[in-house]
């Protein structure tokens, strides 16, 4: 029996389809259930995935999403809108195949405590009120001093995201890792970075330390939070995976080239 909620992005054609998603669904005998569902089907598009990931963040180890776009092929949203009565169809008579793909943990830390968060794109570090000064230790010895407009710590299925913006390179989500990339660093006698974003496996950390007294921009995916306490930040692969249930193959690269090169098919 398939346990299942529906996020939809809010649209008038996401929201329609939402309807049609429930009447399928109700036809098969699957059971809606919004506080513990087994299955998260986001309509919409990536960013409607991110938000229904953290939705769902408590229950990350007992669910599988599944993404419907309701405008340009995504890299969580691989369902096409006309498809959703073969989905439906699929989920009712198959077994998926599950793939559970590595997210990214950071614990801040602040003269009240440690807090932590996970993402499933990226995090993103900013200086709020001018450039970002920060000293980079990587698995605890001095790296990098960065200075300039910001950090993104990406997941592997964030790296086609904000990274991707960033000249970041374009990592198969099942490999566990974190790329550091950079938004603009000055680069002189006192600050020096490697130029380059940098990818971490995941038995490695990092650390970025606040070098001076600044306000802070944090994003987490599509959230963001701004504090002025943050000593330091450590990053890494974290523990928790993300899970998609697969009904049909649709290979990373081809979503890469779909996406970003050839846009003939979607
Ligand atoms: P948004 O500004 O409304 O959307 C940003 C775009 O990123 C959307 O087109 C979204 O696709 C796409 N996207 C999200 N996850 C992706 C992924 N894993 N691979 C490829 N594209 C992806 O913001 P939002 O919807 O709240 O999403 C937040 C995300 O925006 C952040 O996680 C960050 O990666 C991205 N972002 C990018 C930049 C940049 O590239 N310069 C700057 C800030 C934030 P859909 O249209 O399908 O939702």
């Amino acid at each position: 029996m398939i346990n299942y909620v529906v996020l939809s992005r809010g649209d008038r054609y996401s929201n329609e389809l939402t309807e049609r998603f429930h009447l399928l669904a109700a036809s098969r005998g699957f059971v809606r259930n919004d506080k513990k569902p087994d299955t998260v089907v986001s309509i919409g598009g990536d960013g409607t995935l991110l938000h229904a990931f953290h939705t769902y963040l408590d229950r990350v180890d007992d669910i599988a999403f599944v993404g419907v776009h309701t405008g340009h092929l995504g890299f969580y949203a691989d369902w096409k809108a006309d498809e959703i009565e073969q989905l439906v169809e699929m989920m009712a008579e198959q077994k998926p195949r599950i793939v559970r793909y590595p997210i990214a943990q950071i614990e801040l830390d602040t003269p009240e405590g440690a807090t932590g968060y996970l993402a499933l794109n990226e995090f993103t570090l900013k200086g709020v009120d001018g450039t970002l000064v920060v000293q980079v230790n990587i698995n605890d010895e001095p790296f990098e001093t960065f200075r300039g407009d910001g950090m993104v710590i990406s997941t592997p299925s964030g790296s086609t995201a904000y990274n991707k913006s960033l000249n970041g390179a374009v990592i198969h989500p099942s490999i566990p890792s974190l790329q550091l990339a950079e938004i603009a660093s000055i680069n002189n006698r006192v600050y020096r970075t490697l130029g380059t974003s940098v990818i971490l496996p995941e038995h490695h950390h990092c650390d970025i330390v606040s070098k001076k007294d600044q306000r802070l921009l944090l994003t987490i995916d599509h959230l963001s939070i701004e504090r002025a306490d943050i000593r330091s930040i450590r990053c890494s692969v974290a523990p928790a995976k993300i899970s998609f249930a697969r009904y049909r193959p649709f290979p990373f690269w081809n979503r890469v080239r779909d996406a970003f090169i050839d846009f003939s098919d979607n």
